[in-house]
């Protein structure tokens, strides 16, 4: 076996420095990564080039909320250290609580996730639909995009090779909306990669009119969809029935899921048409409950996790 460098460096100038003179794999928590590079059993990973651990790096851990009130996550920041935050929105929450099990929640970074770019990854979800931002930074500075644009498809993001994430920025939660959404189905209650997870949050003006309505869907393309021209369908009308049969509708246009088509579009469909007609009835919680009704009939009954 070839010899490669292991770097582990201490403060965020060390690892950029590392970066722009080497070639390297960036490893956080390792979680796909060590997957990525199986090898035998009892034989150690097998990586082809240096590899650079980031664990230490001070700079890319905590969450806090920024001087323009928005959540600002470390990209270090593991799916537990998410999910029992309470300034983190309640979307990202969720789907930080239900990825893999207990102790794949301890290592798994949400800098991970949103690299890996699955279609399945389950923290892009909520992030799409709270129009949140990474933040790329190198020795030349900083930038930042949404990561609806950073993550371009299928495991293809736009990462230049001596940048790194540091941080995650998140300008809306779900005290900006009357009624929120997000559900996951899983063959199980632990280590269930989704089947199809759905998000949504919708805030009324007077008169019933829908001021803000969105929707994104993972496991439902080549990369998580969320799409505005869907969503202007309801923005500036009443939820009706024919509006949320036209959202509907519109929706399955943009998700093109390859495997289990009729299920995952049944499904979709299901929960839109449940959230946007309980939105109608004013609940008095914010949160509008998912029930388990949403699989086909005919196809194997997964486990919800509710
Ligand atoms: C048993 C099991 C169950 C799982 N269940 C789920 C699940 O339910 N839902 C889900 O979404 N995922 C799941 N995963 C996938 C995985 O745990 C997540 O994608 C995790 O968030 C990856 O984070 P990590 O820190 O471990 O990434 P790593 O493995 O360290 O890295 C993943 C990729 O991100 C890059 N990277 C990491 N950090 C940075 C950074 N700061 N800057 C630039 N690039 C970076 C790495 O170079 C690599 O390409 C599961 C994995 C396993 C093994």
């Amino acid at each position: 076996m070839e010899k490669i460098d292991c770097y582990i460096p201490e403060t965020l100038q060390e690892a950029l420095e590392i970066l722009h003179r080497e070639d390297v794999i960036i490893l956080a928590g390792g979680s796909d990564l060590m997957v990525f590079h199986k090898n035998e059993p009892s034989l150690i990973p097998e990586f082809e080039k240096s590899v650079m651990i980031i664990r230490n790096l001070n700079e890319l851990k905590g969450i806090r909320i920024n001087s323009n009130g928005e959540c600002e996550i470390g990209a270090l920041c593991t799916s537990n250290e998410i999910a029992e935050s309470t300034i983190v929105p309640w979307h990202l929450r969720q789907a930080a609580s239900r990825m893999g099990a207990v102790g794949l929640r301890n290592s798994a970074t949400i800098g991970g996730n949103i690299a890996n770019a699955s279609p399945k990854g389950d923290m892009p979800g909520p992030l799409y639909l709270l129009d949140a931002r990474v933040k790329l930074t190198s020795l030349n500075g900083s930038r930042e995009m949404l990561v609806s644009d950073f993550i371009i498809k299928f495991k293809s993001i736009d990462l230049k090779k001596d940048e790194l994430i540091t941080k995650i920025i998140i300008p809306y939660s779900e005290r900006d909306f009357d009624y929120i959404f997000w559900h996951k189905v899983g063959t199980r209650k632990s280590n269930a990669i989704s089947k199809i997870t759905v998000g949504m949050a919708l805030k009324f003006a007077e008169d019933e009119i829908v001021k803000d309505f969105r929707l994104s869907a993972t496991s439902t393309g080549a990369k998580t969809n969320r799409n505005r021209d869907v969503e202007n369908l309801l923005i500036g009308s009443k939820i009706t029935e024919e509006n949320i049969s036209r959202v509907i509708e519109a929706f399955d246009q943009v998700i093109s899921p390859r495997a289990m088509p009729v299920f995952r579009r049944e499904s979709t469909k299901r929960m839109i048409r449940r959230f946007l007609s309980q939105c109608l009835l004013h609940p008095e919680s914010r949160v509008i409950d998912t029930y388990d009704s949403y699989y086909v009939p005919g196809s194997p009954k997964p486990v919800f996790n509710i």
